[in-house]
């Protein structure tokens, strides 16, 4: 079964950038993912929301091939994260995060979903993560998301966890983290040693860099004229890239790169709205004309 499972935070957030706010709207690492992802391939979502996690919500996921048995339902409040950007837009602050059911999250995945061939682990404790690979039987590939706060707060388990994952995907500063070089290559380096055969490094405005067994590929962010809100971005490529891996014939560096691409396309257009509401007016003619635009934007000629 081509199906991918992700597994991370459904979320309300509440958004402030210098263009506006959005309150208690849809978010969370999960959701973004599988919006993105369902253009590919069918996803099996595992989270946890709560009692006010309504109709409204789910109409996001549903007409789409987003199964949702494993989207759990405890009695308290859904997860709410609020996060402020400065002007430039590359740099946010986390104003609050309320765990709420999120605290008491232990992923569960039905059996229907252990087949699952692609996995995507959102940024959750490695712990957890690692628990999530017991369930699932023989996945084809694993790729994974983590953050500052695990990195130096369990050290040891992120590593195990590694040792497990084919595909992280972090930003510049958390690749300097977790292998303790500043420069990228060398990081690089030393985190496929780690375990994880492909590292994506997401480098916001500015792009995003893969390193693979064949090198190096480097993609561009797509030159917007309006960026509204980047939350989500990272998750949404993460949904472009997979989703695009598990549609592919193969899984060579050349898919790979096609995958880094989709990514970046699909990211660009959840930076076009808050929330998901670019995604979820999106189609796939637009999608599939964007590719078409980062081919153009990364052309050139060689010299004669
Ligand atoms: P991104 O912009 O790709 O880093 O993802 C932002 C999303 O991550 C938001 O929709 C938040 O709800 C979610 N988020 C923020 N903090 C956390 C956290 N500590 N654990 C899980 N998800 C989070």
């Amino acid at each position: 079964m081509k199906a991918i499972l992700v597994v991370g935070s459904v979320a309300f957030d509440t958004v402030e950038t210098p263009f506006g706010r959005a309150e208690k709207v849809l978010g969370g690492s999960a959701s973004f993912f599988a919006v993105a992802a369902s253009f590919f391939a069918p996803v099996n979502l595992v989270g946890v929301v709560g009692r006010d996690f309504g109709e409204k919500e789910l109409a996001a996921f549903r007409g789409r091939p987003i199964d949702l048995e494993g989207l759990e339902r405890m009695d308290g409040a859904t997860f709410h994260w609020q996060g402020k950007y400065s002007y430039d837009l590359n740099s946010r602050d986390t104003v609050c995060t309320d765990l709420n059911v999120f605290e008491f999250f232990k992923p569960k995945i039905p059996a229907r979903y252990r087949a699952s061939e692609y996995v995507f682990l959102g940024n959750i404790d490695p712990v957890l993560q690692r628990e999530v690979l017991e369930q699932v039987e023989r996945p084809r590939l694993v790729a994974c998301d983590t953050m500052n706060f695990w990195i130096s707060g369990k050290p040891e388990e992120v590593r195990k966890t590694l040792a497990r994952v084919d595909v992280l995907l972090v930003n510049d500063a958390e690749t300097r983290e977790l292998s303790g070089e500043w420069n990228l290559v060398k990081a690089a380096r030393a985190i496929r040693k780690m375990g994880p055969s492909t590292l994506v490094v997401k480098k916001g405005e500015h792009g995003v860099v893969m390193f693979t067994e064949g090198g190096s590929f480097s993609a561009p962010a797509y030159p917007l004229e309006e960026v509204f809100d980047p939350t989500g971005a990272g998750d949404t490529f993460a949904g472009g890239f997979l989703g695009y891996l598990a549609s592919a014939a193969r899984l060579d560096d050349e898919a790979l790169r096609r995958a880094v691409i989709m990514g970046s396309a699909l990211a660009s257009f959840c930076v076009e709205a808050f929330s998901l509401d670019r995604l979820l007016r999106l189609t796939r003619p637009e999608i599939e004309e964007r590719f078409r635009l980062f081919k153009r934007l990364t052309n050139f000629e060689p010299l004669d």
